[in-house]
């Protein structure tokens, strides 16, 4: 079978080589005629269609040492797919050998240290509902099929990090396989310069087998879920979201949005398909403040839906699922934001005037708080003065309806630029991204991330990712 170097070339793997490496796995190995092989390759966004040359689904870190073992000696290109749902479909290239990480998805809770100890194939929803069992939680994102690992290593963020900050601010270590087919360990004792660059600096220094988080107490049950109005109250709306942001109590997370509504049971049939404007609110402290601090958005004019109520906080963190399904196109934009200008929510209702697909949103994300608090050097991820994240969520069906809702997504974000920080999420960045968009995500960090790259991967093994150049 044909496969792909690091270098680019073709090279053709014998079925002798094949059989070597499957005798030294657990997991199985899948060809592209393989049943199976389809569901591994594909991820989130359909818009990224590629065939890697073989896939291993990993049981474990010695199931990741072979196959680094086995990359090395042939030169093959690599790639990890941890949950799939990177925009730019980092996890799959053309040729590579793939690590399918899905089967790795157990979770160990320490309840006495608040730690839980996650395998890198867990989506958020596998970490939410195991750690909710003794009403503790970390910060994850907004979406239950996202990966953690992806997410963590790009930063991730969610409803508690005002509280907690960064997810990667709440990791107390991670198992990685080095470039070397090494198992080593990464946190502020054992190797800190790789554990500094692990939390931000996404894929680059090896392949992550486990992480273990931090614990917080939270829930089982939050104040938590979505009020929406017709978008001619936008101005208004927006403007409450505005002041009541600027007070809110670290325990209160809000969003705003603007879309054609989604054809949910709790919004009337005659506003499906009509634009909206909704909050998105989750309170993680005790329910009797959390209603109080979250009233005034109930009682806000004439809503046309409110499930702004207690539930679990392990439901709250899938609310938002099924509007993000996979198997959608999908071009998104971002900017981290310092404030709120009336002036951008101006902007943020004129794009949403002219949507070009029923999927789509203008997103508004409240992130201020602990993660302003850390200092800039304290890992990768930076960006300690973000507050808000603009989220420009083109979203739609057909590849014919590509370049209008490309178009429609990249005006609004030229638009809207010049309130942003000057930097931007890595974890939301397309494929077509510039190398000074990278830059600016990853911001002051981008000098020793290439240090910390040169020590444990100089042969940049792992390059499929935001790759950072060893120096
Ligand atoms: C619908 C949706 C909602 C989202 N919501 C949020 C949110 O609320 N908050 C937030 O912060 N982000 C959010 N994101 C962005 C998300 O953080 C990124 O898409 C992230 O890359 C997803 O991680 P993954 O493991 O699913 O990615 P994958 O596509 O599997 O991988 C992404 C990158 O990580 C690398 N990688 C994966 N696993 C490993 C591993 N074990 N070791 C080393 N490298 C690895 C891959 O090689 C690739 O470079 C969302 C994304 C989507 C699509």
């Amino acid at each position: 079978m044909t496969m792909r170097t690091l270098d680019g070339r073709e090279f053709d793997l014998t079925q002798d080589a094949l059989n070597g490496l499957k005798a030294r796995l657990r997991g199985p190995v899948l060809l592209p005629a393989d049943a199976g092989y389809d569901e591994s390759r594909t991820v989130w966004n359909a818009m990224i269609d590629r065939k890697p040359g073989l896939v291993v689904r990993c049981l474990g870190a010695g199931d990741v040492i072979a196959a680094v073992q086995f990359a090395r000696a042939n030169d093959l290109l690599l790639c990890i797919k941890g949950g799939g749902h990177n925009i730019a479909g980092l996890a799959t290239a053309d040729g590579a050998l793939l690590l399918d990480m899905s089967l790795m998805r157990g979770v160990w809770v320490d309840r006495q240290r608040a730690i839980a100890h996650a395998q890198a194939g867990c989506l958020l929803g596998d970490v939410d509902r195991e750690t909710q069992l003794h009403g503790l939680a970390t910060v994850l994102g907004f979406v239950s099929a996202t990966g953690i690992a992806g997410l963590t290593l790009g930063g991730g963020f969610g409803y508690l990090t005002r509280r907690w900050g960064w997810t990667s601010d709440n990791v107390a270590g991670m198992d990685v396989v080095t470039s070397e087919a090494r198992l080593v360990r990464a946190s502020a004792d054992e190797n800190a310069d790789l554990f500094w660059g692990l939390r931000g600096g996404g894929g680059n220094f090896g392949v992550v087998t486990g992480i273990d988080y931090a614990l917080h107490p939270v829930g089982p049950e939050v104040v938590g879920g979505v009020v929406a109005w017709p978008a001619s109250e936008a101005s208004r709306v927006l403007e409450l979201y505005r002041t009541m942001a600027a007070e809110a109590p670290p325990e209160l997370t809000l969003v705003a949005l603007m879309r054609n509504a989604p054809p949910a049971p709790w919004l009337p049939k005659d506003m499906h398909g009509k634009p909206i404007v909704a909050v998105l609110a989750c309170y993680s402290g005790t329910q009797e403040d959390g209603e109080k601090v979250v009233a005034p958005i109930k009682a806000f004019g004439k809503p046309i839906g409110d499930v702004l109520v207690r539930r679990p906080y392990a439901q709250m963190q899938t609310l938002l699922d099924a509007t993000q399904p996979k198997g959608r196109r999908y071009y998104w934009k971002s900017e981290y934001l310092p404030s709120i200008e009336p002036a951008l929510c101006e902007k943020v209702m004129a794009h949403a005037a002219t949507i070009r697909s029923p999927h789509s949103a203008v997103v508004l994300f409240q992130i201020d708080g602990a993660l302003n608090r850390l200092d800039e050097a304290h890992s990768p991820v930076g960006n300690r003065d973000a507050r808000y994240v603009l989220n420009i969520t083109g979203a739609w069906d057909q590849a014919a309806d590509d370049g209008a809702n490309i178009e429609w997504t990249r005006q609004a974000w030229t638009d809207m630029k010049a309130f942003s920080t000057g930097g931007n999420y890595i974890n939301f960045q397309t494929e077509d991204e510039s190398p000074q968009r990278i830059e600016a995500a990853l911001g002051k960090g981008l000098a020793r991330l290439a240090q910390v790259k040169a020590k444990w991967d100089s042969q940049n093994m792992f390059r499929t990712n935001r790759n950072v150049t060893p120096v």
